[in-house]
């Protein structure tokens, strides 16, 4: 399974800027080997989408509704994401789950709508630091699992993402076999679950840069990464994906 690199620009770039960032992505050569993909905010979606074209690079949105449209001030629907050019959507971010209350049911519910759009959801799951120092990772990830996907998610185009809480933002990552342990569980979960677990990406998320992406990238089922911060720039972006081997 080729390797995905996805970018999550977050509540970041106008439009000079975005564009800019965009047009230096598109304009590396193709990257055969791995699969890249950029989640821009909203605002910008429209606007890269033709800028990416012939690039192989993915576009992505960063959230959706669960609704496939009325009344709801202020948000997006999956459908819109399409309609925009995207082929991907984040979805249970952990800053989504603080900031704006998302439970596993509402991830959940937003799965359904990204699949019913024709989007593959990334579905982030991650332990706070406390959840970690009292030993329970790995239960409250597959308290996230069990919650966030819907019964039949194997037979449908899904990717996952472990991203600890704590990593996010923070330059701190977990050591490479905290990482093994908890992208192996995840996968047995999904395989209890599913047929077809073996088909589904398991990205690490939180603190990725160029430096440390050799060192998480070949660990046993990381499938790819999820950057933030280190999304923002060409060369880093394209040297983390470089470094996922082919
Ligand atoms: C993220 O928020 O998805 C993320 C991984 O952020 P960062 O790489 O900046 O830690």
């Amino acid at each position: 399974m080729r390797k995905l690199i996805a970018g999550n620009w977050k509540m970041n770039e106008l439009r000079a800027d975005g564009t800019a960032l965009a047009r230096a992505l598109a304009s590396q050569p193709p990257d055969h080997g791995r699969e890249l993909l950029i989640c821009p905010p909203a605002t910008l979606l429209a606007g890269i989408a033709p800028l990416l074209a012939g690039s192989g690079i993915a576009l992505g949105g960063q959230d959706c509704h669960p609704d496939p449209k009325g009344a709801h001030t202020g948000d997006i629907s999956a459908a819109m994401l399409k309609d925009a050019g995207c082929d991907y959507v984040i979805l249970g971010h952990s800053e989504r789950r603080q900031e704006h209350h998302e439970t596993d049911e509402l991830v959940r519910r937003k799965v359904e709508a990204a699949w019913a759009a024709g989007l593959t959801p990334i579905v982030c799951v991650g332990e706070t630091a406390a959840e970690r120092d009292a030993g329970r990772t790995l239960a409250v990830i597959g308290r996230q699992l069990s919650g966030s996907l819907p019964a039949n998610a194997g037979a449908r185009p899904l990717v996952v993402a472990y991203e600890p809480v704590w990593a996010i933002g923070t330059g701190r990552t977990p050591k490479p076999d905290e990482i093994a342990e908890v992208h192996a569980f995840i996968r047995a979960e999904l395989a209890k679950a599913t047929p077809d677990a073996a088909s589904v990406r398991i990205l690490y998320g939180g603190s990725v840069t160029a430096k440390n992406a050799p060192e998480i990238l070949p660990i046993a089922h990381v499938d790819g990464a999820l950057v933030g911060g280190a999304s923002l720039d060409a060369h880093s972006f394209r040297t983390i994906a470089l470094s996922a081997g082919d």
